[in-house]
């Protein structure tokens, strides 16, 4: 059983941040800045319900709840990963689209020439690329600083 397959998230609209770090940890996290705290409770069985609003912890009667404390993003990413008991094999970094939540895949480095600058299509090899939004990536310099991030996580 594939771990990752499990932990599967809808984000309250407070917590964008949490949202975006789930997504870089390649976890499929449904999240949306207009949708309110009590209608995210209707976004499906199977997803582990991510809050800091205390009244919908308390109407809540799903399990699957996590209730955030923390208003730092690096706490909250601590929270979660603690209280669900994440290793770091359940991970899959870098595999999603942070933006629309969307496997990514490599990509034809020609393909991609007009759509990234030119330093950065000469200076890379590896590009990857969202099916849904578009959106491309290369390993770069916030890579290497989200891997720290990543490592100090799991500490
Ligand atoms: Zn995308």
């Amino acid at each position: 059983m594939d771990r990752a397959n499990e932990m599967r998230f809808a984000v309250e609209n407070t917590l964008g941040k949490l949202a975006k770090w789930l997504r870089i940890l390649g976890f499929d996290t449904f999240y949306k800045p207009d949708l309110s705290a009590e209608k995210l409770m209707d976004m499906g069985p199977g997803r582990i319900l991510l809050t800091r609003t205390a009244r919908i912890r308390d109407v809540n009667t799903s399990p699957k709840l996590v209730f955030i404390t923390s208003d730092n993003p690096f706490e909250q990413l601590r929270e979660v990963i603690e209280t669900l008991g994440i290793a770091p094999k359940d991970a899959r970094p870098f595999s999603r689209c942070v933006r629309c939540n969307t496997m990514i895949r490599e990509v034809d480095k020609d393909s991609i020439r007009k759509r990234v600058p030119d330093y950065i299509w000469e200076t890379h090899d590896t590009f990857r690329s969202c099916s849904q939004c578009g959106r491309i990536y290369w390993p770069g310099s916030h890579t290497q600083r989200s891997r720290d991030i990543i490592k100090r996580l799991f500490k």
